[in-house]
């Protein structure tokens, strides 16, 4: 084994196959795959092998698309054999539910590029002679779907690599890694060291392992995972090959395997496999079957595929595979570590497996991945995704492979598990919750504990009315709203404003004012958006998104602050109140020394006040489009804040409103978000936010990129559309028509209960922006007609939030 290599890749199964061959075809030398036994003897070689386009995340599907395409080019470079069946498959409804959610599936892929056919159940009986149509009432057809030989696949990307010059050293552990000061690494094996400029952690069943020996706790975990094979079936005997099937209602999955059939389930009771600690000795290895716990689902599989049921069982499968907790893939650099990626959690490696190659070597060799990868960042995950965490979420996620997600429910799992101090006080004020980055915050309040439980629905669910009531409650008086769920970092010392204003597009706020900026990556391409709050000379408070705390900082190291400047991560430290609407000021007022009329105290005004005995930092900024402040105190005074301004709000009509009234009330205002409107694949310009770019300041990261995107204009427009909708508003990732095509899609819908109108913000051409007809939006299978606006729907001058 040589002794030196630029990337050392641990792990030989198909992740690490896939990173070695597209680092190869990316040009880079000296790359080194470590395995510590056969290739694919983790979990890759009794993989069912089947692919397919379909993910709840867009960017991951477009990568999934990429994975399937690749393997004729992969066969044709290696001369290995895929064992590419593409049969095309069959995604089965059983419910008038699912039907909505295939046809939703269905318009997703419209813009992804994707030939999904809505058809009849007798069609897909025709196309699918085994299953008994009584049971269901539609399906959806994708052409790109079928199964390939996991090992052909892994063994073609080993080759591919090795006739670009990598090296592959099997039977060989990596033992330990230990980090150089240069930020190289030395791999420690039982074949003698390596010295490797990067480390890839795609050690898939003991990626928590390989984690470990940097210091990491990877939130992946392995379920155990059980196929059957049946004995050849006389029916299919001569018959064309079968296709891939999805039968959602009885959470199974079914193909051919030669002349029988494979039929796979992800039972509701899944089993993890080694919840802490993975056996080093487990190769090429399969579990014990246990067909009592997946019984329920064969019977389910017996009665709608009834020739299944007549033959025998010719083999069973009991193999373990990981997941994050939200069943997409941990790829790309982790924070605090040079030079250390991972690509692990990789739960369907033959249908991903290529784009999270092609993405990880992009990262490393560009040091961007070159696409939207933001649903399978590593850096999605922060230090809440404990062991335990992981191993709730991930069994409530694996039992629930099959099951509907609807637009408006939260899922249980690992829940209650961080609150702030009001939480018991929301509660009883029969606030119902919903969990982001595990932290609870209330999403509406419901007239009684009773009613405090929320429908879930494609359609507007019983928390509507509430909802709007709250909205409009807003508009007229005072609400109150918890804003704890916010990221924030304090910045300080000599030369903070210097840094931000090079790692921010917008202009450093002079003291006692806050500022909206983007950040944007070299590419121009937004990659946060963060309100800048200037306490003193040299010392800045910014709120960003809790959810991409990681990720900033992982970017802050990325261009690091000089000496003397301190970049501090204080979500948890400083939880938050909002107070929103035209009586906030009389109310506050009431309770602080400070003049906060509009010539002391006017709008983006920021400073320490106390609050009656609650020092705080107050803040006169709107995401509501009314006039409001954000609060921010310490933890341990959040309740009596809290207290003070409920008890003094009652003369005034206060109301608590919640996250989905927030919501509804930002995409009245055209009001974009992280995640959302605001991705790396969107500019500044295209996404309505080029009046916070500083072009005149000075240099900062991405200026080049944005100045480009100026003068261009960009090729998107984020756009508000009023929508005809009926009794569901879009949610995000809905197709939007012009003239009969596809030309964009949703980011976020809401109905807006100040203007009574159904709503959607989304990205259509640049060049149909000037358009003013022929657009629609399509909701649950059905084009409805939408407006662009040419402004927010509500108050486009913003001068109610101003006054
Ligand atoms: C029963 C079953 C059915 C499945 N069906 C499908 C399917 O139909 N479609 C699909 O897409 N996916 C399926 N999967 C999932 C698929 O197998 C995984 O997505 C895939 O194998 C993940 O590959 P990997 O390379 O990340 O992990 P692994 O295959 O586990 O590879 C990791 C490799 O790293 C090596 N390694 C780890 N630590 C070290 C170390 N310290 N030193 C050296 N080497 C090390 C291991 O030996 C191993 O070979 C199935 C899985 C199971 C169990």
């Amino acid at each position: 084994m040589k002794s030196d290599a630029r990337v050392v890749v641990v792990g030989g199964g198909v992740v690490g196959a896939s990173v070695l061959y597209h680092l190869s075809k990316a040009g880079w030398k000296d790359l080194l795959l470590i395995e510590r036994g056969e290739l694919t003897c983790g979990s890759t070689w009794h993989a069912a092998g089947g692919m397919h386009t379909v993910n709840g995340d867009p960017n991951v599907a477009k990568l999934q698309q990429y994975t399937i395409n690749l393997y004729k080019e992969l066969e044709e470079i290696s001369g290995q054999s895929c064992g590419m069946h593409l049969t095309g498959g069959l995604m089965l409804a059983g419910t008038r539910e699912r039907l909505d959610w295939l046809k939703m599936t269905q318009a997703r892929g419209r813009y992804l590029g994707m030939e999904l056919e809505l058809i009849s159940v007798d069609e897909a009986a025709r196309l699918f002679p085994l299953m008994n149509p009584r049971h269901f009432v539609g399906a959806l057809f994708d052409p790109i779907e079928g199964h390939v030989d996991p090992w052909g696949v892994t063994q073609a990307y080993a080759k591919a690599a090795q006739l670009n010059g990598a090296e592959i050293v099997r039977h060989t552990r990596v033992l330990d890694l230990k980090a150089r000061r240069d930020g190289s690494w030395d791999v420690i094996t039982a074949g003698g060291n390596v010295h490797a400029e990067h480390v890839v952690n795609a050690g898939g069943l003991w990626a928590r392992e390989v984690g470990r020996m940097v210091g990491l706790e990877l939130p992946v975990l392995a379920m155990e995972h059980q196929y059957l094979i049946t004995e050849d079936l006389p029916a299919l005997r001569g018959q064309k090959e079968q296709l891939h099937v999805i039968d959602f209602e009885g959470e199974i999955y079914t193909r051919q395997e030669r002349g029988g059939m494979l039929l796979g389930t992800y039972e509701r009771a899944g089993v993890p496999w080694s919840p802490v600690t993975t056996p080093w000795e487990f190769a090429q290895s399969l579990l014990p079957n246990d067909l009592e716990r997946i019984a329920p689902s064969l019977e389910i599989g017996f009665e709608h595929f009834p020739a299944l049921g007549e033959v025998g069982i010719r083999k069973v499968v009991n193999g373990p595979f990981t997941f994050a907790p939200d069943g997409n893939p941990l790829v790309g650099p982790v924070r605090g570590l040079r030079n250390f990626w991972v690509a692990c959690g990789v739960m369907a490696g033959f249908s991903q497996g290529g784009g999270v190659g092609l993405a990880l070597s992009r990262w490393m060799v560009d040091g961007d991945p070159g696409a939207d990868v933001w649903a399978m960042d590593v850096a999605r995950y922060g230090d809440w995704a404990t062991l335990a965490y992981t191993n709730a979420k991930v069994r409530e996620n694996y039992s629930r492979r099959f099951s509907i997600r609807f637009p408006n429910e939260e899922l249980p799992a690992a829940r209650p598990l961080r609150t702030t101090p009001i939480y018991e006080r929301l509660l009883s004020a029969h606030a119902v919750f919903g969990d982001y980055c595990a932290l609870e915050h209330a999403l509406w309040f419901a007239p009684s504990a009773a009613a405090a439980n929320e429908t879930i629905t494609f359609h507007r669910s019983n928390a509507h009315a509430h909802v709007g009531a709250e909205c409009v409650a807003v508009r007229d008086g005072v609400g109150l709203l918890e804003i704890s769920n916010y990221g924030k970092f304090e910045v300080t010392g000599a030369g903070s404003a210097e840094w931000l204003s090079y790692v921010m597009a917008n202009r450093v706020p002079q003291v006692g004012r806050i500022a909206l900026t983007p950040m944007l990556n070299e590419r121009g391409k937004l990659i946060g958006d963060f309100t800048l709050c200037r306490l003193g000379a040299e010392r800045l408070f910014l709120i960003c998104t809790y959810a991409a705390e990681s990720y900033y900082r992982r970017w802050f190291e990325r261009h690091p602050p000089p000496a003397g400047v301190s970049v501090r991560p204080c979500a948890m430290e400083y939880v938050g109140l909002s107070v929103a609407g035209p009586g906030a000021r009389a109310l506050l007022q009431e309770l602080v020394r400070v003049d906060l009329s509009n010539a002391a105290f006017p709008f983006l005004s920021f400073r320490q006040v106390d609050i009656g005995m609650v020092p705080a930092l107050l803040g006169r900024i709107s995401f509501t489009g009314e006039p409001g402040y954000e609060i921010w105190v310490t933890t341990d005074y959040q309740r009596a804040l809290y207290d003070l301004l409920s008890a003094a709000g009652r003369a005034h009509g206060l109301r608590l409103f919640g996250g989905r009234a927030l919501n509804a009330l930002r995409i009245e205002k055209s009001f974009g978000t992280w995640a959302r409107e605001y991705r790396p694949i969107y500019g500044p310009y295209e996404a309505g936010l080029g009046r916070f770019v500083d072009l005149n300041k000075g240099d900062f990261v991405g200026r080049a990129a944005a100045l480009e995107e100026q003068q261009s204009g960009g090729a998107l427009r984020l756009m508000s559309f009023s929508v005809e909708a009926a009794d569901a508003d879009a949610s995000g990732d809905e197709p939007i028509w012009h003239d009969g095509r596809v030309v964009g899609w949703v980011t976020s819908g809401a109905f807006g209960h100040r203007v009574q109108r159904s709503l959607a913000l989304g990205y259509i051409p640049a060049a149909l922006a000037a358009a003013s007809e022929g657009f629609e939006i399509e909701i649950i299978g059905e084009r409805r007609r939408a407006r662009p606006e040419r402004a927010a729907v509500y108050d486009p001058a913003g001068s109610r939030m101003r006054t």
